[in-house]
């Protein structure tokens, strides 16, 4: 594999991530939830940050950006919307390239939790950092954007080939499988619920998953599929996707 990938719990439920292109040995961090403990990561491995790649502007993506910049002169690249909190160099958006060396990652368009959310995504690797736009069996809130640009953005996810792995940036899934198992009984659904539950439970992350995966099992990548016994038959997609996503949000669980 060309591309490093080093994954770390941080903050209450976020991962950190730092990948690095094995050919030049360029390092960035996706998003910088917490900078002391990515420098930590970085220190243990002799490693220098060379990037940052933001995925939106929220603070547990985009609040380590100042103290990163300041200790290491890294470049920041995102999109434009991280200016709201943090410094940025580069703005990016969907269908723009980020290089890391020898590694390019393609600008995915991923709006609707912020409007101007992206995943970067690495085709040579079988990979994509999504941020909060999908999760394992769930997808991210809607702050900002609308249903129809969200549906939208689920689904430039799941166009990527079946085997890509979606690196996301909050360990949700024992949640998200509790609310999916509300609306979905596909077996399926419960043979994934069951190991997200076996995997929590011995402490391990359930994040990276596949396209293959989420398409199988994530109810709102399945949302046409439940629309009649949500009483939504008939309606466009991304109505069907609101209603998933309005009821997760009020989900106790
Ligand atoms: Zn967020
Ligand atoms: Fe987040």
């Amino acid at each position: 594999m060309a591309l490093q990938i080093v994954q770390f719990p941080c903050l209450t439920d976020n991962y950190g991530y730092l990948v690095r292109d094995e050919a030049s040995g360029l390092v960035a961090t996706i998003d910088t939830p917490d900078a002391a403990a990515i420098l930590t990561e970085l220190d243990r491995r002799g490693w220098r940050l060379d990037f940052i790649f933001n995925t939106h502007w929220h603070p547990d993506h985009a609040g380590g950006n100042a103290v990163l910049k300041d200790r290491t002169a890294c470049l920041i690249v995102g999109p434009q919307e991280v200016t709201r909190i943090a410094p940025l160099d580069r703005p990016v958006s969907g269908g723009d390239e980020v290089r890391l060396g020898q590694t390019v990652f393609s600008v995915i368009d991923v709006g609707g939790h912020t409007l101007q959310h992206i995943a970067y995504y690495d085709a040579d690797d079988n990979m994509a950092f999504v941020g909060d736009s999908v999760f394992p069996l769930g997808c991210g809130r809607m702050f900002e954007g609308q249903p129809q640009q969200m549906w939208a953005s689920l689904m430039r996810l799941a166009a990527l080939p079946e085997d890509t792995l979606l690196y996301s940036a909050h360990e949700y899934a024992a949640g998200n499988a509790r609310f999916a198992l509300s609306v979905d009984s596909s077996p399926a659904l419960k043979r994934r619920a069951d190991a997200v539950f076996a995997a929590r439970a011995r402490g391990e992350p359930t994040t990276p998953s596949t396209v293959a995966e989420e398409k199988a099992a994530n109810p709102f990548l399945r949302a046409p599929l439940l629309a009649e016994g949500l009483g939504l038959a008939g309606r466009p997609d991304y109505e069907v996707f609101a209603a998933l996503r309005a009821a997760k949000d009020e989900f106790r669980g």
